[in-house]
Parts: structure tokens; sequence; C-alpha cells
């Protein structure tokens, strides 16, 4: 089964083809990523026309490039499939009108894709991990404690209340004046900083639950680096690389936390202890990524991390859930709707524990 996957709800443009054969295993026969970082560098965000048009500019040059580098011609594509939300509309529209072209051009079948979807099943697509497993979405627009049944079946045990971590990182870089994305650049001067100097709040560890808040944290950031100028009139290297410091340290003691708990729960209810997996362009964070680690084997479970390129923005992973999907009998037609929303699932009350 080869499948060529669209992606175009952010501000990556990106088409890739997927084979899986009859035993699950999934070949990525090539990848394509433009990613638009320049064009909205200027406006410290993205801009969502600026993406739309971009990605309408680029999804065609994509799709003819990610065939070439699979050598393969259309005809030699079992499926389509293409992210059909949540995500930016325009960007969302543009990929879905070129996947509809591309099938009904070439008499393919059309399998609409989830975002989400397509990060959640990413190790299984890397290490194919079996269902059920622990899934920690972090990225910039996402958050969510998952446990993952099946290619539509997500029990959502809890996430952000308000940002996202890759969010909180890009605007403490912008408060800082550090280069987004902010992720990375957080962390390398993170890796600088003295962890100890500044002691930022773990929002809602004092709450039961899975539920997260990082709006909070980031102000705190604003407050410390304002109390820092207005005490000597500016910002030195070290207190940069000490707010970083402070601020991922406070990031990662949430996210390990909330992640002990989902698995605790999970433990319980089903009487095993599944994989952890992380995807989502956060799971990049090495500080992050250790303290996972360091929890996976508190509950001696399987800690699965994806390659970065496939933790971030891809096509692959849209490919690969599509095939998921199209070898289920799952089918669209042209009536595919873009849906900016599409939540995964609602959260599942018994799962929640004694709530928020
Ligand atoms: P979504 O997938 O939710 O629509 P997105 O496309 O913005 O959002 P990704 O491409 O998965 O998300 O990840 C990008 C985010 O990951 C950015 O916010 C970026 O700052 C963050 N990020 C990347 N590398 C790191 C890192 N090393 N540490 C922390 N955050 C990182
Ligand atoms: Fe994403």
């Amino acid at each position: 089964l080869t499948v060529l996957g669209l992606e175009s709800s952010c501000d990556d443009t990106a088409a890739a083809v997927v084979r899986v054969d009859g035993t699950g295993e999934a070949e990525i026969l090539s990848s394509v990523v433009f990613g638009q970082a320049e064009l909205h560098s200027a406006f410290g965000g993205v801009v969502p026309e600026i993406a739309a048009r971009a990605h309408a500019e680029k999804l065609d040059i994509c799709v003819e490039e990610a065939l070439k580098r699979a050598d393969l011609r259309l005809s030699g594509v079992d499926a389509i499939a293409v992210t059909a939300g949540p995500g930016l509309i325009g960007g969302v529209l543009s990929g879905v009108m070129c996947a509809k072209g591309l099938a009904a051009g070439a008499g393919l079948p059309l399998v609409g894709v989830n975002h989400l979807a397509g990060h959640a099943l990413t190790p299984r697509l890397t290490d194919r991990v079996e269902y059920p497993y622990l899934m920690l979405l972090v990225s910039g627009g996402h958050c969510q404690l998952l446990i993952v049944r099946g290619a539509q079946d997500f029990s959502r045990l809890g996430g952000t209340i308000d940002d996202a971590p890759g969010e909180a990182f890009d605007k403490v870089a912008r408060l800082l004046g550090l280069p987004q994305p902010g992720g990375p650049s957080v962390e390398r001067e993170a890796a600088k900083g003295d962890v100890g100097r500044f002691r930022f709040p773990r929002p809602l560890l004092d709450r039961p639950g899975c539920d997260m808040s990082f709006s909070g944290l980031k102000t705190a950031v604003l407050r410390a680096r304002d109390q820092i100028v207005a005490d000597k009139g500016g910002l030195t290297r070290a207190d940069r690389a000490d707010l970083c410091a402070g601020f991922q340290a406070a990031v990662a003691d949430v996210l390990a936390e909330k992640t002990r708990r989902a698995l605790a729960v999970y433990a319980e209810e089903a009487g095993a202890v599944p994989v952890l997996a992380v995807a989502g362009g956060v799971a990049a964070n090495a500080a992050i990524r250790g303290k996972l680690e360091t929890v996976s084997a508190e509950f001696e479970t399987k800690f699965v991390a994806p390659p970065l390129r496939l933790c971030t923005d891809n096509a692959a992973m849209i490919a690969y859930a599509g095939a998921e999907l199209f070898a289920a009998g799952i089918r669209d037609d042209m009536t595919l709707a873009a849906r900016p929303r599409w939540p995964l699932d609602g959260a599942s009350p018994a799962m929640l524990g004694s709530g928020k």
C-alpha cells in the first residue's frame, strides 16, 4: 500500500510517500518539507494569510518533488492522504483542494487525516509501537496526554488549558530577544545557565489530574526579566541564560509530573503500563526528553521518541496515518471539508481521576 500524503496546516508545506507492507512495516520513500519560517520571521509569528498563499504556491512543487524522490508517478500511488484539520483554515483548505484535484485527476481514493492523529501515530511509523500506548503530544500549538488505542481511537487524559509548551518557548524567546523558533534558542541558552537562580512556578501541579498550564509561567519570566532590567538597567548574557534554564526546568517538571500521573492512571485501569511515546516539536528538547525517560524508567515502560524531523510537522506522518485509515476501509470523497477545529477526542471523564 503506497500513500501520498500532503500537509499544510501550519507553516510547513509538505508532501511525502510512505509504503506500508502487509505486516505493518512502513517505509518512507520520500518526505519533502518546505518551511515558511523566513516568510513570517519579520512578524514574530505565523501570519495566516501569508501562510495560505505560500501553501497554495508550494504544494504542487512539493508533491512533484516527493514523487520524484520516491521514483514514482501518481499512477503508482494507491491513495492520497491529506491533513483536513485542525489548523489554519487557509492552509488546510489549500491542502484539501490540492488533494482533491490530484485524486480526481488520477482516479485515486482520498483520505482526510487529522493532523494530531498524524503526530500521535508517528511512533508506529518509526518504531512499530503496538496499540495501545500513552502519547505525550507537545508542539507549538498542542499539548495533550492521550491513550492511543487505534488510528481513530484516542482517549484524552489531559492537556494544556492555555498555551502549548512550544508557544511558551517561542514567547519566552521573544521576551528575551532570542531568535525564532524559540525552542532551540531557549534550549541553547539554558544549557549555559544556572538552573537554581530562578525558581519559576510549576502551574497546576498542586491540583489532581493531567491538565497543564503554561501561560502563567511565561508571565513569571516576563516579571523576572522586568525586575532585572529595573534593578540593573539591562540583561546580561548570564541573566538571559539563567532565565532560560529556570523556565525550561519548570516546563520539563510540569510535563514529567503530568505524564507520571497519566501513566499511573492508565496502569491502574489497564493493569499494565503501555509504551510511553512523545511527538511534536517540543519533544526535541533534550532536558524534557531526559525527564520523560526518567519517568518512563520509574514505570519500567519503553520510551519512544521519533527522530526530530518526524516529531515536527511533516507529511510522512500524514501519509502513514492515511495508510492505516485506508487499510481500515476509510475513504473520503469530494465532499471532504477542511476543519479548523477537530479534537481527537473530548476529555473522557472516567480517565480524569478526581477531576480538575
Ligand atoms: P502543531 O503541530 O501543534 O500545529 P507546530 O506545527 O507549530 O504546531 P511543531 O512543528 O510540532 O509544532 O513544533 C514546533 C514547536 O516546537 C515550536 O514552538 C518550537 O519552539 C518548538 N521546539 C522546537 N525545538 C524545540 C526544543 N529544542 N525545545 C523546546 N521546544 C522546541
Ligand atoms: Fe504539528
